[in-house]
């Protein structure tokens, strides 16, 4: 077993701790979680420009053609600096590009790819609705009816985020009413500036800067030619995607444990009381050790699981455990953390605060814990319990 990370990809890391000290300040962090609902647009720019768009795009698409481990090292160095940042970096990506790499065609790939590896196609993933998340399948209700030569969907999806800026909405739809569900989903790449499309922001506790929203669908019309693959095969498809997002979603905890833990460090360093530092005292110093031991359990799974993707083993169970353990991690970092700053750790203007309020996004989405671990039991064997 090798731990050590290439030449290049130690390259990449520190050209992205380079950005990160540079562009994204702890001010500028704080600025954006008050004032923004996604990383704005000069930022955007400066993260394409250093090829952040295209990390997993192949070069033949104008990407740089890396693999999983490349993407956890970026988004990790970014989301510790900003979940939000790394968050609105990745989206496109995995939700825009990803499935049209797995199932897209030629011209699909040739349209669209390049224009999302260059930062200037955003996209959003819209798959959940109103009437639940974990039970997609039972709650999903949005219709795409064929008409000649295009769809006319009607429904609504609930929690989207990035959609408010999204240029396309990477959308599952029902095309057979008739059959079960799983065999009458499809997925169809639809204009977010198509008429009959509404779009809300969802007022939400953290995660400011990667604002969420719900979408109307009023008898939109989409082109037939932005079906993804083939009619019908949606859910299947749409696993292809979910399970490298977990990894993702693993970073992005990973990044909030470390911040916190980094904050809390510092300011356990700093801060006095009984004419000592307080990182002196014993259960202070026991908080910032567990959190270190959860930050490097998630570490060594996150990273894992990206070698059993990119060396195309299966990971979905290990994706499913890795989702939890840096949930965990970032769970006990903000909480330890807020302790560790006393009444400080209350106030709004120390980033503890935020880092409280990011990690429980990362709970829920793309899958709660509780659902995780239901398809982790069913990985032994156990019967379905849901
Ligand atoms: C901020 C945010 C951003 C999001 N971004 C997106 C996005 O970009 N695109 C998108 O499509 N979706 C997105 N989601 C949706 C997210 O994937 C769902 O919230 C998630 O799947 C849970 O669905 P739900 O919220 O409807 O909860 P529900 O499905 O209603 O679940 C409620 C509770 O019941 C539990 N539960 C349900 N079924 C079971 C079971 N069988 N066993 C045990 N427990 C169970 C759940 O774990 C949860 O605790 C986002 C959500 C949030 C909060």
């Amino acid at each position: 077993m090798d731990f050590l990370f290439t030449d290049e990809q130690n390259l990449i890391r520190d050209t992205y701790r380079d950005f990160a000290a540079k562009e994204l300040k702890p001010d500028y962090v704080r600025w954006m979680d008050e004032n923004c609902s996604f990383a704005p647009d000069d930022l955007m720019e400066k993260l394409a420009a250093i090829g952040t768009m295209g990390l997993t795009i192949p070069e033949e698409y104008g990407g740089s053609g890396l693999g999983s481990i490349e993407t956890c090292i970026v988004m990790e160095e970014l989301a510790t600096a900003s979940v939000s940042v790394a968050m609105c970096a990745g989206i496109s990506q995995a939700f825009g590009a990803r499935p049209i790499l797995e199932n897209g065609n030629e011209t699909q790939k040739r349209e669209y790819l390049p224009r999302i590896a260059s930062g200037e196609l955003k996209w959003s993933l819209a798959l959940t609705e109103p009437a639940g998340g974990t039970d997609i399948l039972g709650a999903i209700r949005t219709t795409a009816d064929k008409n000649g030569d295009h769809y006319v969907v009607n429904g609504s999806k609930q929690w989207i985020s990035g959609a408010h800026v999204a240029d396309y909405l990477t959308t599952v739809v029902i095309t057979d009413r008739e059959v079960k569900r799983k065999n009458g989903l499809s997925i169809l790449i639809i204009d977010a500036k198509s008429p009959g499309i509404t779009i809300r922001p969802i007022k939400k506790l953290g995660m400011h800067a990667c604002g969420t929203n719900e979408i109307f669908f009023d008898n939109v019309k989409v082109p037939v030619e932005n079906l993804v693959g083939v009619e019908n095969a949606g859910w299947y498809q749409l696993l292809m995607t979910l399970n490298p997002e977990r990894i993702g979603t693993s970073v992005f905890s990973l990044g909030i444990a470390q911040a916190a833990f980094n904050y809390a460090l510092n300011y356990a360093q700093e801060r006095q009381a009984f004419g000592k530092t307080i990182g002196s005292f014993q259960i202070l110093q026991h908080y910032l050790a567990d959190i270190a031991i959860e930050i490097e359990s998630a570490r060594n799974l996150i990273y894992k699981c990206a070698w059993l993707c990119d060396t195309g083993q299966r990971f979905d169970v290990e994706a499913s455990m890795a989702k939890i353990v840096a949930c965990r991690a970032s769970e006990l970092a903000a909480r330890h953390g807020m302790e560790i700053l006393g009444g400080y750790g209350y106030a709004m203007e120390f980033d503890i605060q935020r880092h409280f309020r990011d990690y429980k996004q990362m709970q829920f989405s793309p899958i709660s814990d509780e659902m995780a671990k239901n398809y982790i039991a069913q990985s032994f064997g156990l019967p379905r319990s849901f």
